[in-house]
């Protein structure tokens, strides 16, 4: 079970308050996407929900359990950024172990996990290779890959996509799509880009300047969206 529920999250830098009491339901195995223009907010909830920025206010649970006080790496999460961040001076199958054998994972299991990863993502010919010998699309799956070792219960993903050009995104897009139907697991998934949403999503949360305007599956926003934001947002003719 990894259901991640949200309940009056606030959140200030300094005195500034930039989430106004977030109620967030995510359901075990659902595929949410938070979207909203830049600044709105997207970013530093998930990053609460990743445990890498403190919460000023409310409660956030994953799996039932509140994660308020819990490390990063103890909540059964994994987050893929729109950087790649990998290292340079590793192969691809070094990027995939490295976090396992640093926490001292048993080789046997590392080599298992690497493989499969290396599997879903149709990576195996490239284990020997070195970031810069890659696409950016192969540097993604990478980047993408080193979250499924870990084998994390939640995935969340801050506009993973953004970096890459339109015919590899509408690819990648397609690629992650197939990746939750295969794992299963509960997917947030961040980008401002309104098609993104509208084609990955089970449910949209909408986002506007630290609230929550308005959560529902893509088509219920396009047919009854709450108001005019939500509207010109998701492209509704309403
Ligand atoms: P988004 O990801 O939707 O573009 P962010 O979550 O990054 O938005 O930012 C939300 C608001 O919080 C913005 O006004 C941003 O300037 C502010 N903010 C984000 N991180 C910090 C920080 N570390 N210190 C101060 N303000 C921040
Ligand atoms: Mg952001």
């Amino acid at each position: 079970m990894a259901a991640v529920t949200l309940t009056n999250v606030v959140k200030r830098f300094g005195g500034f308050e930039v989430v106004h009491g977030a109620n967030i339901d995510i359901a075990d195995g659902e595929f949410v996407v938070f979207v909203g223009p830049s600044g709105c907010g997207k970013s530093t909830l998930l990053r609460m929900i990743a445990g890498l920025e403190d919460i000023s206010g409310g409660d956030i649970a994953i799996g039932g359990k509140v994660m308020n006080d819990i490390e990063p790496a103890d909540r059964g999460i994994a987050m893929v950024f729109q950087s790649y961040a990998l290292y340079p001076h590793m192969t691809v199958e070094q990027n995939l172990s490295f976090g396992l054998r640093m926490n001292g994972n048993p080789k046997a299991d590392t080599d298992r996990r690497v493989k499969r990863a290396a599997e879903i993502l149709r990576i195996d010919e490239l284990m020997q290779r070195r970031p810069k010998q890659l696409s950016g699309g192969q540097r993604q799956r990478v980047a993408i890959g080193r979250a499924i070792v870990r084998e994390p219960q939640v995935f969340l993903f801050d506009e993973p996509l953004s970096n890459l050009d339109a015919e590899l995104r509408v690819q990648m897009r397609v690629e992650i799509s197939r990746l939750h139907k295969e794992l299963g697991v509960t997917m947030i998934y961040v980008t401002h880009d309104q098609t993104e949403a509208m084609t990955l999503a089970d449910r949209i949360v909408v986002l506007k300047a630290g609230n929550v305007e308005q959560i529902g599956a893509p088509l219920d926003l396009y047919d009854d969206p709450a108001n005019r934001f939500v509207a010109g947002f998701i492209g509704s003719p309403k």
